[in-house]
Order: structure tokens, then sequence, then C-alpha cells
């Protein structure tokens, strides 16, 4: 085994080994700092000038901008330092602990994606600051798999500013140009309980959320002769009616009732724009059926993403991996990135399918392929 595979096999070793899980969920949460320091301590000793910027004011949580050269523009490699939960007992070895074999390296987050930083930091010891003429930059960042937090507060500060960024999401190395968005909304319906003997008692607000859902799901209609996109397996706009909760009891006139759903926009579409039009007909059903209706967001959403099919980004990638660039079923941290005024593409190593699995991989083939590529786009940007 060459000396720079060690390395990578202890780095990430030490990566998977600091538990960062993200969650929304508080018994789960944890601090991802421990890795950025890591990374920080690693990418010092490289030559990088490291930045890291706190998330949260306790400073448990902190993106990290490294960047080796100096000037404007340059390449962003980017990935997210936080993990899902685990499910230990459903797991064949330690999910903290990296266990080779079958020519994979099992742990949790070891596609998706603390494999990443290894290889990039491999990728970029072929490199020094002097023979750079415009900057690399390894962005970490926190909270991706809960809040995106991280990717936003970057967004705000208007940090790092390359000419393009790569997300080294487990793509099986073929290059992203597109994903849905993600809403997560509310509807609450407020009526009138009474007594179910006579319906002028009160103002039934699972009737008012029966009008509520067969507007949705009109509205789906409307969005998706709009928005349809055949990139996609799934080529519209999604709305998917989650849960539902109201009244009490069979005898009650129903006095509120609240829909949770989700709305994946395919680009093209914004969800400002959605968001706007449902508050509005909210706003009529509401009037029609004397009814308070409140719609409010779960989450702070995602935008859809898409890098134009001529970028210089989009055809560099596709001419090094020989793959067309395709859409992918998940959300990432790319509209923010994108944001900043960076070309921008999602491809790295390892399989989606493995991502938020028991038993996750990166499988030990990727690695050299992965490190080649990734010289290949510092060269194209950087020299
Ligand atoms: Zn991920």
């Amino acid at each position: 085994m060459p000396q720079s595979h060690k390395r990578i096999l202890e780095q990430l070793r030490q990566l998977v080994g600091t538990s960062s899980i993200s969650s929304t969920d508080p018994r789960w949460d944890q601090g991802n700092r421990a890795v950025i320091d890591l990374l920080a301590g690693w990418l010092a000793d490289m030559g990088f000038a490291v930045e890291i910027q706190t998330v949260t004011p306790r400073g448990d949580k902190a993106n990290l901008i490294a960047t080796l050269g100096s000037g404007s523009g340059g390449l962003v490699l980017a990935g997210h330092t936080d993990t899902v939960p685990f499910d230990e007992g459903r797991w064949r070895s330690d999910p903290l602990a990296l266990t080779e074999r079958d020519n994979r390296l099992y742990g949790l987050g070891s596609a998706d994606m603390k494999g990443f930083f290894p290889l990039a930091m491999a990728a970029a010891s072929a490199f020094s600051a002097t023979s750079l003429k415009q900057p690399l930059i390894l962005l970490a960042t926190a909270d991706e798999e809960s809040s995106m937090q991280g990717a936003r507060q970057l967004a705000a500060a208007g940090r790092p500013k390359g000419r393009a960024a790569i997300i080294g999401e487990p793509t099986s190395l073929v290059p992203v140009r597109m994903h849905k968005g993600i809403m997560m909304e509310a509807v609450r319906v407020t009526g009138r309980a009474g007594h179910s003997s006579n319906p002028e008692l009160g103002n039934n607000a699972l009737e008012g959320m029966h009008a509520v859902i067969g507007d949705l799901l009109a509205y789906r209609q409307q969005l998706a002769a709009r928005y349809s996109n055949d990139f996609f397996k799934v080529a519209f706009p999604t709305l998917n009616l989650g849960c539902i909760h109201g009244g009490d009891s069979p005898n009650r006139i129903c006095g509120q009732a609240e829909l949770h759903f989700d709305l994946r926009m395919t680009p093209g579409g914004d969800n400002a724009t959605v968001r706007a039009e449902i508050a509005q007909r909210m706003k009529i059903l509401a009037g029609q059926h004397d009814l308070d209706i409140e719609l409010r967001s779960l989450v702070s959403d995602i935008g859809p993403f898409e890098q134009g099919a001529q970028s210089e980004l989009v055809l560099l990638a596709e001419k090094l991996t020989g793959h067309r660039a395709e859409a992918v079923a998940f959300a990432t941290e790319a509209p923010f990135l994108q944001q900043l005024g960076m070309e921008t593409i999602v491809m790295g190593p390892g399989s989606i399918d493995r991502a938020h699995q028991p038993d996750e991989y990166l499988e030990l083939d990727q690695i050299q392929p992965c490190i080649s590529l990734l010289q290949q786009c510092i060269r194209h940007y950087c020299l």
C-alpha cells in the first residue's frame, strides 16, 4: 500500500471515529467541532491558511475555510462534516470504527461524506501555495444533514468566493448538475368546536381541511403541468401529504386540524413563489369557509438547484469523467454555494445508495480515480 493511502486510511479512521451526528432531534444532535479541528490541523500542516467560522454561539458547531494559494477565483472542494444518526444494532461492525473488508471501508460517514476529505487532501498534496495561480479552497460545513445552517451562514457571509465549487457528496464520481428543492410546510385550519348534534353550533375544521387538501392536490396538478422536467426520474414537482392531526371525538365538531406536507420543486420554479401561491389559495379558502387558515414553514427551505449544461464546470467534469451530468433525488448545499456566484456541481466518491444505511461503506476502488479527478480539476482552475 502506498504511503499516501496509509495516510488516507488513518485520517478517515480518525474522522469516522469522531462522532458528529447532526439531527433536528436534540437527543441525537452533536457538535462537529472536533472534526473541524482535525481537518484544520491537517490542512494547516499542509500549508493551508485555515479559518474556523463558528455556527453556534457555543462554538461546538463550525465551518472550516482552508485556503492554499491566494488571489481571486480558484476552486472550492466542499463537503459536510456531520452524519445522520445510526442504528447500531443493524451494523455488522462498530459504525464509529473504520473497518476494511471486501475492498470496502465500512463506517458511519465513510461515503456520506467524511471519506471525501482525506481524498481531497491527498489530491491537494500534489500542489504548493507557490505553484497555484488561483487559490484552492477546502470547505467543510456543519449541519448539512439537519438544518443546512453551516451553508446558510456561509451564503450570508458571502464566503468563500471561488470560480467553481465541487461538492463531494457520494455520486460514484458522476457529475450532478440538478436536484429538486425541499420545503416542509404546515397548514393549520381553525374553526369552532361544538356539539355534533347541530352543525350550526360550530364550524368544522376537518371539513375545512377537506377543502384545503382538495385545493393542494389541484395545485399539485398545476405545478406538474408548469414545471415538469424530464431530467429527473420523477419528472415533476412532488407534493406529499405527510401527516394530519385534528379533532378529538366523533360527537364533537372538530375545532382545529393541522396538515404537514413537503414539496420538492424542480429547477425552473422557486420556493418563494410556490409558497406565496399556496398562501394566496389558502386565503381564498379561509374566506369561503369562514375559517382561520394559517400556512407556516416547518423548517428553512432548500432551493432547487441547476447548473447550466453548457457551463465550464459541467463541461469539464463531463469530459474528465466521460459521464453526462445527471440529476439526483437528494438535496445538497449546492444552491447556497451557487448563490455565492460559483459554478457548482455535486461529484464525489462512494454511492448514495450506501448513505444513511447500516453498513455504510466507501469502495476502495473509488480512492485513486477520485484523487486523479480532483487533481485534474485543481489543475484546470488553479494553475
Ligand atoms: Zn451528504
